[in-house]
């Protein structure tokens, strides 16, 4: 089976979460199906080896992607967290959500300039959150390798949103 193949099998649709008109599109039990998680960051490592020096995970479950993937890749993993989680200095982006609006903020100084940085997160819908941790990689001082997203919705703004960039989702309805 390919990886998209596992995500299709074992993602969950979830309508009206959070908000009622929102059909939420649950990826942990890809998370807890080891051979499809173990896939889903293959197939990252695949797709961009030889792209980025560094991964960055958008806060929360981009986290789980991006440890995986820096341990798997033995590179530097940085996070994209929400406002105020992170002490000291930190730069913000404040940015609309498919369902609301939402504030990341990433310590800079903690990779050499020009690092090239791979930003991975689950869900790509209107594309807020990346283009966001998009903008605080490049004021930071680094360079978007590319986005990694494992589902992408088609029907929203994203892809749009991020264009010019290199972006791979491991699967796209
Ligand atoms: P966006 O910034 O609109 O691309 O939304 C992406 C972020 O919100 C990701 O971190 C997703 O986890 C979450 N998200 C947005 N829409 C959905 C959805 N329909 N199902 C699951 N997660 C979503």
């Amino acid at each position: 089976m390919t990886a998209a193949d596992l995500v299709l099998a074992h993602s969950v649709t979830i309508p009206d979460f959070p908000k009622p008109g929102i059909l939420f599109r649950d990826l942990t039990p890809v998370f807890s199906h080891a051979d499809a998680f173990r896939a889903v960051i293959d197939e990252f490592a695949e797709h961009f080896a030889g792209q980025f020096d560094a991964v960055a995970g958008v806060e929360a479950r981009g986290f789980l992607l991006s440890s995986a993937l820096a341990y798997a890749t033995n590179t530097p993993l940085i996070a994209v967290r929400k406002a105020g989680k992170l002490p000291g200095e930190v730069i913000r982006e404040d940015y609309q959500l498919e369902y609301g609006t939402a504030s990341l903020e990433l310590r800079p100084g903690q990779l050499p300039e020009g690092s090239r940085v791979l930003i991975l997160d689950d869900v790509l819908a209107t594309g807020g959150s990346c283009h966001a941790s998009g903008r605080l990689i490049e004021r930071a001082g680094y360079v978007v390798a590319g986005f990694g997203l494992v589902l992408e919705l088609a029907d929203m703004t994203g892809r749009e949103r991020l264009a010019g960039y290199p972006l791979h989702a491991i699967m796209s309805e």
